[in-house]
C-alpha cells in the first residue's frame, strides 16, 4: 500500500540527484580505439555519474561542466594486467628471492598494505584493472578489493583468486615439520587433493570474495588430472567464476586445455601444438614473459628471454586470444610495480608484435578475460569512466603508454599533468557501502 506514496518521493530524488550532478568535459586531442585499431582527433568525452555519457567531435559542454584539458595529448582506455600478486613483494635483500622465505618474514597486515600500495602504483601506470592470482596474504587481496569498491582507497579495479588451490603442498617444497606440524603451507595455498576437497576450496575462496580461481595444474609430480580440471570449471561455473591454471609443463597444458580452462598462466608449457589447441579452443593466454631488462635478481636470463620471445611470436602466430600479464611479485630497486609491469611491452616489442595488437592485448583482450567488457574498459556511452591519456600516439610507437600522464578511474581524476591526485578517492567511511563483499 505504500507504492503509491512512495513512488512521486522517489521520482523526486531521482530527478534531483540527475539535475545536480557534476558533469566533465574532457577534451581529447586525440582519441584512440584499440579494438578498431583506429584513432579520432579533437573529441569532447562528457562524465557524469562515473559514466562516459557522450562521446564524439560535436559533443556541446554543458555550462557548469568542469572541463579537463587534455588537447594536447592521446586518449585512451586503462591498461590491464592479467596476471600480477599485489601482496607479494619478495626481494633480493634479506631473502634472495625466495618467497617462502618472504611468506614466513612478512605479517599478513604489512602484505595487505603492501597490496594497497602496489595497487595505488598499478593504477599510477595506467593500469585500471588488474587480475590479482594469488598469494594474496590470506585473502588480503579481498580487503583491497573491497576497500577499493567501498570507497576508502584508490586502486584499479581488482579481479581476485583468493587462495591458490593446488595439489598437496601448492608451490611450496616444505620439510615434513614445517608441513606437518606446522601446516606452513596455509594460507599461501590451499590444498586440494581429493573431489571433495576441490569442491570445498572453490567454495571457499568463493565465500571469502575470490572473483576467479587459480589452480596448480602442474605444481607437484602428481597435480590434477583432465577430470580434476573439470569438476573445478564446473564447481566454479556454478557460482559463475572463470579458472585460470598456473601451468609449467607441456603434460601440464595438455591436461588443463581438455579440462577447457578459461585462461592458462606462464608460458613454460606452451608449444606450437599447444597453441594451436588453445586457439581453436579459445583460451587466454597469460604468458607473464619477462622482458631481459629485468634479468637482475633473476627473474630471466639471457637464454629464457629467447625462447620466451619466440613462444610469445608463436602464439601471436597461432592467433592464441594473447592478454597483458607480468607475474610482477618482486622488488625492482628503482621502479614501483606500475613501472615493473609497463616494462613488459619490450617482450612484445622484441617478438614483433605489432603497437595495435599490444595495445589490444593491455586493453580489449583484458576486459574480456576479466570480465568487464560489458561494463569498463572501453571508451564508450554507457561504461564506467575509467580512461589514460600519454604523449604520443601509441598506436604509432607503443612506448609511449610508458609515460602515463593522466588517469581518470570511476569518472574520478587519480594524475593529472603527470602527478597523482588521489585526494578524492579517501574517505572516512564505506561511502560506497559497507556491504560491498
Ligand atoms: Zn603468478
Amino acid at each position: 500500500m505504500s507504492f503509491p506514496i512512495r513512488l512521486p518521493a522517489l521520482l523526486f530524488f531521482a530527478w534531483s540527484v540527475a539535475s545536480h550532478a557534476q558533469v566533465t568535459a574532457i577534451k581529447a586531442g586525440r582519441l584512440v580505439d584499440p579494438e578498431a585499431g583506429t584513432s579520432a582527433t579533437n573529441q569532447v568525452i562528457l562524465v557524469e555519474n562515473g559514466k562516459f555519457t557522450a562521446i564524439g567531435a560535436n559533443v556541446a559542454i554543458p555550462s557548469g561542466a568542469t572541463v579537463i584539458d587534455l588537447s594536447q595529448q592521446v586518449v585512451l582506455p586503462g591498461f590491464v594486467d592479467a596476471h600480477n600478486h599485489l601482496a607479494l613483494t619478495y626481494k633480493v635483500i634479506p631473502e634472495n628471492n625466495v618467497y617462502y622465505m618472504t611468506y614466513v618474514m612478512e605479517s599478513t597486515p604489512l602484505r595487505a598494505i603492501q597490496a594497497a600500495s602496489n595497487g595505488i602504483q598499478m593504477l599510477a601506470s595506467g593500469f585500471t584493472i588488474v587480475r590479482d592470482m594469488g598469494n594474496n596474504g590470506n585473502y588480503a587481496d579481498v580487503a583491497l578489493r573491497q576497500a577499493i569498491e567501498q570507497g576508502w582507497i584508490p586502486g584499479p579495479t581488482i579481479v581476485n583468486s583468493g587462495l591458490i588451490i593446488g595439489g598437496m603442498g601448492g608451490q611450496f617444497w616444505p620439510t615434513p615439520e614445517m608441513a606437518i606440524d606446522k601446516k606452513i603451507v596455509y594460507p599461501e595455498y590451499l590444498d586440494a587433493d581429493t573431489p571433495d576437497e576441490m569442491v570445498k576450496a572453490v567454495r571457499q575462496n568463493a565465500l571469502f570474495g575470490a572473483r576467479v580461481i587459480k589452480i596448480c595444474v602442474d605444481c607437484k609430480p602428481w597435480g590434477y588430472s583432465v577430470d580434476d580440471v573439470k569438476l573445478f570449471v564446473r564447481e566454479a561455473a556454478r557460482i559463475g567464476m572463470k579458472v585460470e591454471g598456473h601451468v609449467q609443463t607441456v603434460d601440464g597444458a595438455r591436461r588443463a586445455i581438455e579440462g577447457g580452462l578459461w585462461s592458462i598462466a606462464h608460458d613454460n608449457g606452451l608449444t606450437d601444438e599447444m597453441h594451436k589447441l588453445m586457439a581453436q579452443k579459445g583460451i587466454w593466454r597469460a604468458g607473464t614473459e619477462t622482458p631481459v631488462s629485468l634479468s637482475e635478481g633473476n627473474h630471466t636470463t639471457a637464454a629464457r628471454f629467447q625462447r620466451t620471445v619466440a613462444g610469445l611470436k608463436n602464439a601471436y602466430d597461432n592467433k592464441v586470444p594473447l592478454t597483458f600479464s607480468t607475474d610482477a611479485d618482486y622488488y625492482v630497486p628503482g621502479k614501483t610495480r606500475g613501472e615493473v609491469a609497463i616494462e613488459f611491452i619490450e617482450t612484445w616489442k622484441a617478438a614483433g608484435i605489432p603497437a595495435v595488437d599490444i595495445l589490444r592485448a593491455m586493453t580489449i583482450n583484458g576486459y574480456k578475460v576479466s570480465e568487464t567488457e560489458k561494463t569498463r574498459g572501453p571508451i564508450k556511452v554507457g561504461m564506467i569512466a575509467d580512461l589514460v591519456a600519454v604523449n604520443g600516439n601509441p598506436l604509432e610507437r607503443i612506448d609511449a603508454v610508458r609515460d602515463v600522464r593522466f588517469v581518470m578511474k570511476d569518472g574520478v581524476v587519480f594524475k593529472q599533468g603527470g602527478v597523482m591526485t588521489p585526494g578524492a578517492f579517501f574517505h572516512g567511511g564505506p561511502v560506497n557501502g559497507w556491504n560491498i563483499r
